[in-house]
């Protein structure tokens, strides 16, 4: 059944790119389009990593910008929103690529693929974490119940429906990172705290880690954006006034000493916000916001909530198994929210 379902989608992939729907000369004509990676790690690596809905491969990645280089102009995200508001045409539509959270996988693998084609693109990061190299909480959710299931499946369904998070979840890791996600933050550290004192603390494998300053200056110095995700990824409509301002405005503030240049774009940590969030970007001098709503922007798109296609591993693989740019403008071109 699923099988049959892939072969459908791949063979109406087909007959959309070659009658042009889907194709980026037509689809994304005078549009902006944004695209979003989080990790990017070797195969080996990324069977051992609890969340791999979020990681492309180095090698993907490569693919990936493959295609978006036939069809598209490339840049980062302030480049390509500044020339998509100017109302200036280049040749090619405006492609966005960023990356969000800052992680060190960016650095040791997706920059060298980027910079071997040439290719800018926008980084977010999370100020607190830069300092601290410490790991952000929906991955040391993901870590923690990735080592109590190792431990004992019973265990982990009595923590589990302690999240709230019914016992037979399919995918416990998820769910458990999306329960902790409507959790009040104290909360949520309460009940990480009481788990990693059973399964121990921070206990993030030796790969992993957070981008440096000096990472970052570098990547600069390259010609890549390096923008605000927050000083701590919290969940923004959450938080209080004080706190908002705080992860807006010092974020941007210490980014921009740190890395002497103007930050100016921001991105909505998972993608939480409402309008008290975005006053508190455009007070802090952003000009550009980035969420995780799916879709393609248009010329009169509210710079302060633009949508994004986020890519994961195994876009764009059709049902043999092979790699087909027809799957993946099609889940770029805004028309499919989802690609199982
Ligand atoms: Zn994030």
């Amino acid at each position: 059944m699923k099988k049959a379902k892939h072969l459908v989608r791949d063979a109406a992939a087909e007959i959309l790119l070659a009658g042009r729907i889907t194709h980026p000369s037509v689809r994304a004509r005078d549009k902006l389009t944004i695209v979003t990676f989080h990790r990017v790690l070797p195969a080996t690596i990324l069977g051992q990593y609890p969340l791999p809905g979020i990681a492309v491969t180095p090698e993907e990645l490569k693919r990936f910008l493959e295609v978006f280089q036939d069809h598209y102009s490339v840049g980062s995200l302030y480049e390509c929103a500044r020339l998509h508001q100017s109302g200036e045409r280049s040749e090619k539509p405006p492609l966005a690529v960023t990356f969000d959270d800052g992680q060190l996988d960016n650095y040791l693998f997706a920059l060298p693929v980027l910079n071997a084609m040439n290719m800018r693109a926008s980084f977010y990061v999370v100020t607190d974490a830069i300092e601290s190299n410490e790991v952000l909480w929906h991955d040391r959710i993901a870590y923690a119940v990735q080592r109590l299931r190792q431990r004992s499946e019973s265990e982990l369904r009595t923590w589990l429906a302690d999240w709230g998070v019914s016992g037979d979840a399919a995918d416990p890791v998820n769910a458990a990172v999306a329960a902790a996600k409507l959790l009040d933050p104290g909360e949520r550290n309460r009940h990480l705290e009481r788990l990693e004192k059973i399964v121990g603390a921070h206990m993030r494998p030796d790969w992993d880690g957070m981008m440096t300053w000096d990472q970052l200056r570098e990547m600069q110095s390259d010609g890549h954006e390096i923008g605000s995700h927050s000083t701590s990824h919290p969940i923004l409509p959450l938080v209080s006034d004080q706190e908002l301002h705080q992860e807006t405005s010092h974020s941007r503030r210490l980014l921009e000493a740190q890395l002497d240049h103007e930050v100016r774009s921001f991105c909505y940590p998972n993608g939480d916000y409402d309008q008290r969030v975005i006053a508190s970007v455009q007070q802090a001098g952003y000009e550009f916001a980035v969420t995780t709503r799916y879709g393609i922007n248009s010329q009169n798109s509210d710079p302060f909530s633009l949508r994004r296609v986020d890519l994961q591993s195994g876009y764009g693989t059709n049902a043999a198994g092979r790699f087909r740019s027809s799957g993946l403008l099609l889940r770029m071109s805004g028309l499919l929210p989802g690609m199982a």
